[in-house]
């Protein structure tokens, strides 16, 4: 099987590529298998969380149209924080996502994020690449 597990589209805050285009891309590749990871990073200061309504109601109409062409899965990358779990708990029991990714961008507290005491493992670069278009 031929699939991507890790893709985002301009529901997540550092892309704004349509997901169409995705997977009119990852049909023309010739994938079987499809899975968006959208991000949400709870607080965190970023411009956009991913819109789990509108990102489902996207998906739904997604699988609709490229049914028989490529199987669509729903998932999500939640940027974890040690006090943030309990609310990306409460997130996945509200909605029916396919796959889940946890990701550790910020080992501190969003506040520390923009100071010089925080630690940043990349995602930080891509937000604020995001903030200045
Ligand atoms: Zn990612």
């Amino acid at each position: 099987m031929f699939a991507d597990y890790h893709v985002h589209s301009h529901f997540s805050e550092d892309t704004d590529f349509p997901m169409e285009l995705e997977i009119q891309k990852a049909i023309k590749l010739g994938m079987d298998e499809l899975c968006f990871t959208e991000h949400s990073d709870y607080d965190v200061p970023t411009v956009v969380n991913c819109d789990y309504d509108a990102y489902f109601e996207e998906m739904e109409k997604m699988k609709d149209k490229y049914k028989g062409q490529i199987t669509l899965k729903t998932g999500i990358e939640f940027g974890i924080q040690t006090h943030t779990t309990k609310a990306y708990e409460e997130t996945f029991r509200q909605y029916p996502f396919d796959f889940v990714i946890f990701s550790c961008c910020l080992l501190y507290t969003s506040d520390a994020a923009d100071e010089e005491d925080s630690v940043d493992l990349g995602c930080r670069s891509n937000i604020k690449k995001k903030k200045n278009i």
